[in-house]
């Protein structure tokens, strides 16, 4: 839900100017996608308020325009990179990517991280903000690591669209939500553990 009303607030002409309005827009998203049946929906409810809170809070006193269209260029492959909102502080222009979730420790070193930064490079400063531990980052890999970044996404992108991505198969593809439509299976035998380390019941 928490992305569905980043959606709905970043892509708005006219800004959200009070909780009041905030809350209502909360609880339609709320009713509409919930999850209100949930034993620990009212956790939820309060997380996802929270969540949007510090949303709120660093809106507020901010000036923004309707985000430009990023992009990168590798030959004839265009990688189309999209913020959710572009600020001006005054000295400089953010692109701003927002996550409901937590920084992962390699967040703002990943290869869309490289490509944010990249394409925002020259028309201001590329920040990617989560919502879950209120980090802020502007991202700021040296010229170096994002010339290594840009010849990997270069590679991937060209792959991509020449039709060449093979599946990588390991023992993570039995917990990936593709495994039944990934084919063909891995070879070998699936086989669950159960029952090691309960306690003796006879
Ligand atoms: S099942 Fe998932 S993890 Fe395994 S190769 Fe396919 S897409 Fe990758």
């Amino acid at each position: 839900m928490g992305l569905i009303i980043i959606d709905e607030l970043t892509g708005r002409r006219n800004d959200v100017t009070n909780e009041t309005e905030l809350k209502a827009i909360v609880d339609t998203a709320w009713t509409a996608h919930g999850p209100t049946r949930h034993g620990y929906a009212s956790e939820y409810r309060q997380i996802s308020d929270e969540l949007l809170q510090f949303f709120f809070r660093l809106k507020e006193s901010e000036t923004r325009r309707v985000p430009q269209s990023l992009s990168l260029r590798f030959g004839d492959v265009e990688v189309v990179v999209t913020a959710h909102e572009e600020i001006e502080t005054g000295h400089t222009t953010v692109f701003r990517r927002i996550r409901t979730g937590r920084k992962t420790s390699t967040a703002v070193t990943a290869l869309d991280a490289a490509a944010f930064q990249i394409a925002a490079d020259g028309r201001g400063e590329a920040e990617f903000v989560y919502l879950t531990g209120r980090s802020q980052d502007r991202l700021s890999m040296k010229s170096a690591q994002l010339e290594n970044k840009k010849a990997k996404i270069a590679d991937a992108s060209i792959a991509i669209l020449e039709g060449r991505f093979p599946p990588i198969r390991s023992d993570r593809c039995a917990r990936c939500p593709y495994f039944f439509i990934c084919n063909p299976l891995p070879s070998g035998f699936l086989r669950k553990k159960i029952g090691t380390g309960l306690p003796d019941s006879t």
